[in-house]
């Protein structure tokens, strides 16, 4: 039996791949390298010496999806295809709802028509909207989402709602992640992202390395410890590791959709992450301050005790370890 990860070439796919083969799971990955590269494929071999299958297709292409169904026994899916670029999104709404919604919703026909019944969601804390408070709870109020992204989150978890309702035979699992940062301690998979960063971590590493001139801080008024934004940065391994124990639960539960925030439960500034990164690599990132970026909230940061109770999961790795990996990736890169 196998795990069908789709999106597996990209930044959390592959991190959580390799957790995957390290378990002895048998995997089988979709991709349609939209914001990846084959060569992570290969990284994945190299960091674990074992091999997978794959196909490069687009989720949507249903008849392609059938033939993956057709020729692999799939035992349950973990869904990372999609976009996730805020401004781009939007820019584009519609080109976000149809990979994000209707890809999602083709795969869930999908899984219908093999009788594939458990399914992992890469959800995110942007489905809080602006938070009433903090720590966020999984029962904090969702669906005030400010971006077409954040919606698309909000939709299909929804649309997950009412499948688990309506045929009560599924395992669904919901993961809301927080901000993942960092990369496999090898260095060799990491994050990509194409053109200029829209993200903190990914941006401070380029003005370290000098690809890129200085960080613009995004507000230093907020009602904040510093005035800069608070959010909870997630080491991508311990987030990789979070979807394991998902698969555990599923495993052992009949029928049930569960939801879970993935974050530490501790918020950093941007300042404060500024100064952990300059501590942990001895690097200078020069920095100036910027008005804040519309759609910015103040403070975000999860509540992680209920997939500690019911997953057995919890964040484990530091600060330093998220600026040091981050560090260690561009550098071999470079
Ligand atoms: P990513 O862009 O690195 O990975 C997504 C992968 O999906 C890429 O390899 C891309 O090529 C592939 N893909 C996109 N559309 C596809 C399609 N139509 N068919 C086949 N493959 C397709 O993103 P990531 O950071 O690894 O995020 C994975 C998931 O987690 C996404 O759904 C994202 O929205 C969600 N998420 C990410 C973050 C974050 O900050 N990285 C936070 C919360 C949630
Ligand atoms: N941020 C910043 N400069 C940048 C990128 C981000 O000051 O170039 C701030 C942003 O305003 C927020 C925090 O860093 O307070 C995290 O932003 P990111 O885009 O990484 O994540 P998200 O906004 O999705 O939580």
């Amino acid at each position: 039996m196998s795990i069908l990860v789709t999106g597996g070439a990209g930044y959390i796919g592959s991190h959580t791949v390799v957790e995957l083969l390290k378990e002895g799971k048998e995997v089988v990955i979709i991709d349609n390298f939209s914001n990846s590269n084959p060569q992570t494929l290969e990284k994945i071999k190299e960091i674990t010496n074992k091999d997978f299958k794959f196909y490069e297709i687009d989720y949507l292409n249903k008849e392609k999806l059938k033939k993956v169904f057709e020729e692999n026994k799939i035992d349950a899916v973990i869904n990372f295809a999609g976009y996730k670029a805020v401004g781009e999104s939007v820019k584009e709404p519609i080109k976000y709802y149809i990979n994000n919604i209707s890809g999602a919703l083709v795969l869930l026909e999908t899984m219908k028509e093999f009788g594939v019944k458990k399914f992992v969601f890469s959800s995110s804390a942007t489905v809080y909207g602006n938070p009433e408070k903090v720590p966020l709870t999984e029962d904090s109020k969702v669906g005030g989402t400010t971006n077409p992204y954040g919606t698309t989150k909000f939709f299909i978890e929804r649309i997950l709602e009412d499948i688990y309702k309506s045929y009560n035979t599924w395992d669904i699992c919901i993961l809301r992640y927080f901000n993942p940062v960092g990369a496999h301690e090898s260095g060799l998979i990491g994050e990509e992202p194409k053109g200029v960063p829209n993200n903190l971590m990914p941006y401070i590493v380029r003005v370290a390395s000098g690809i890129l001139n200085e960080l613009s801080i995004f507000g230093n008024d907020y009602d904040t410890k510093d005035g800069t934004g608070v959010r909870d940065y997630i080491h991508v391994v311990d987030l990789a590791k979070g979807h394991i124990k998902a698969l555990e639960k599923l495993d052992k539960e009949q029928k049930g959709l569960f939801i879970y925030n993935l974050g530490t439960g501790t918020g950093y500034s941007v300042l404060e992450m500024v100064k952990a990164f300059e501590k942990s690599t001895g690097k200078k990132v020069k920095y100036k301050i910027a008005p804040r970026r519309a759609g910015d909230i103040a403070i975000c940061y999860a509540d992680p005790r209920k997939a500690k109770q019911e997953l057995g999961w919890e964040a484990k790795k530091t600060l330093e370890d998220m600026c040091r990996d981050s560090w260690n990736f561009i550098n071999k890169k470079c």
